[in-house]
């Protein structure tokens, strides 16, 4: 089994490209879920303030007994604070919750460009002070598009460590990943597979047969050959197992284009479009 790559992010610091995400798993399940993957070897935890398991994933980590620092852990701005001082508030909160003074990469979870006045930039800023002060080592985004990177370009000083956006065979997401490319931010691929749902495409499963890997793990390792960065979740011990399983194989040229000829553009997008997503938690 080969280990996990670090890539390097804009602003120096390093980050394993997988990683376990903990969306949708329940806070009662949560520190068996990040105990088993950080037993199997995972180093790299994707939660958010709106998971509601920052709790348990700090005392999942603690109950690990791997130092602190080699774990990367990345947190998200939940969508009813941006403005800038509730978003000071709840990062003191991811902070306490987690039981650490710092956080390795928070993000702004949605841009929320219909809402705040369209205003995230202060909440941009007030994450630059998170970094300035040392308590977040990175900071990034999520869910933005080139024309709310384009906008943090012109009026901050900051450029995003990350955007993490929904990237999948079935909505590969380009246009973003290319200004990412372009820009030096990294692309984190959120609901790398679909949430399942791309694990019985024909294509897959016939690239699937031919490399004896399993559907989940030739989606994954497709994400690994294109450099983003990927967080699949499961509570299912096997699972992920299986999905940590990524680098002992590689995917001929020609099967990484088959799997991004999927690409069924906005059709594909399984979640809220960001441009219009205006979901703030009551
Ligand atoms: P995912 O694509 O990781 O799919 C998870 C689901 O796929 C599981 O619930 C299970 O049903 C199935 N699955 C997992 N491993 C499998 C395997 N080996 N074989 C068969 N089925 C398998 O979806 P996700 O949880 O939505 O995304 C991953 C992570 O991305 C999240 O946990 C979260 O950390 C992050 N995320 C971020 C945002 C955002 O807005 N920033 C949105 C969604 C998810």
């Amino acid at each position: 089994m080969g280990a996990v790559p670090d890539i390097t992010l804009n602003d120096g610091n390093t980050i394993p490209q997988l990683g376990f995400g903990v969306y949708q798993i329940q806070p009662e399940d949560t520190a068996q879920a990040v105990g088993e993957a950080l037993g199997i070897g995972y180093r790299h935890i994707d939660t958010a303030q709106m998971y509601g398991n920052e709790r348990e994933v700090g005392e999942a980590i603690r109950a690990s007994g791997l130092d602190r620092g080699e774990i990367f852990v990345t947190s998200k701005l939940n969508n009813s604070f941006h403005e800038p001082e509730d978003a000071r508030k709840a990062f003191d909160t991811t902070l306490s919750d987690l039981g650490f003074d710092y956080v390795d990469l928070f993000l702004i979870h949605w841009p929320l460009p219909t809402v705040y006045d369209g205003d995230y930039v202060s909440t941009w800023k007030t994450l630059e002070e998170f970094k300035g002060d040392g308590r977040a080592r990175s900071i990034g985004v999520s869910n933005f598009q080139v024309e709310h990177l384009e906008r943090l370009a012109a009026e901050t000083g900051t450029v995003p460590a990350v955007n993490q956006i929904e990237v999948h065979p079935y909505l590969t997401n380009e246009a973003v990943r290319a200004y990412g490319r372009e820009h030096g931010i990294a692309t984190e691929a959120w609901s790398p597979i679909a949430q399942g749902g791309v694990l019985e495409d024909p294509t897959i499963a016939e690239i699937s047969g031919k490399t004896g890997k399993t559907p989940a793990q030739v989606v994954l390792r497709w994400h690994i050959e294109r450099d983003d960065i990927v967080f699949p979740k499961s509570v299912t011990p096997s699972r992920i197992r299986e999905n940590f399983e990524l680098f002992d194989f590689e995917l001929d040229p020609a099967d990484v284009e088959a799997i991004a000829a999927l690409d069924r553009g906005e059709d594909g997008r399984t979640g809220p479009h960001p441009d219009t997503f205006a979901y703030v938690p009551g």
